[in-house]
């Protein structure tokens, strides 16, 4: 099975990144999807966060990072995913994921499933904003993302 994780990944966290390895022992392939979506701001480029990405999931051969720009469903149908994964981290990720997750399927020619991975216990409080709203007060973020990502960070704020 050929899973779809979509997400902004601005910038890839633990977080992410246990469910991208979790799933990557439980499906064939899992393809990391960095979106655009309009009614964000980033902080980091499209190409930082797909760099950042690739350098952190090197090891693993079946996983992938792609890029897109539009709807997540065109994605899938043009590329032969079979499902979408995405990460459950409390209930208030609950209301959202259900609106994605029915937009989704509503739109979807093969009716597209949405996949649940519930966040492990501790990092279940972890989100790429909090990251970046703790390191903008110049404090150390090395253990909620990668080391490399960590630095990054810090010279977004110096
Ligand atoms: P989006 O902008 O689409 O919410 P994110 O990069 O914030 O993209 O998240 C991508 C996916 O990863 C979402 O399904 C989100 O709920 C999930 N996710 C984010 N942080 C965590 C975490 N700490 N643990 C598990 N899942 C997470």
């Amino acid at each position: 099975m050929k899973v779809l994780y979509p997400g902004s990944f601005d910038p890839v966290t633990n977080g992410h990144l246990d469910i991208i390895l979790r799933a990557a022992k439980r499906f064939e392939e899992v393809v990391v999807c960095v979106a655009v979506n309009n009614s964000k701001n980033y902080l980091f480029s499209m190409d930082e966060r797909i760099e950042m990405l690739e350098k952190v999931l090197y090891d693993y051969d079946n996983v992938k990072v792609v890029q897109h720009e539009g709807l997540i469903i065109d994605y899938v149908e043009e590329n032969s995913i079979d499902a979408i994964l995405r990460g459950i981290r409390a209930i208030s990720d609950y209301e959202s994921e259900l609106q994605f997750a029915q937009m989704n399927k509503f739109y979807s020619k093969t009716n597209v499933e949405t996949i649940f991975m519930v966040a492990e216990p501790e990092m279940s409080y972890l989100s790429s904003s909090i990251v970046k709203e703790i390191a903008s007060h110049k404090k150390d973020v090395s253990r909620l993302v990668p080391d490399f990502v960590a630095k990054k960070i810090e010279n977004k704020y110096l």
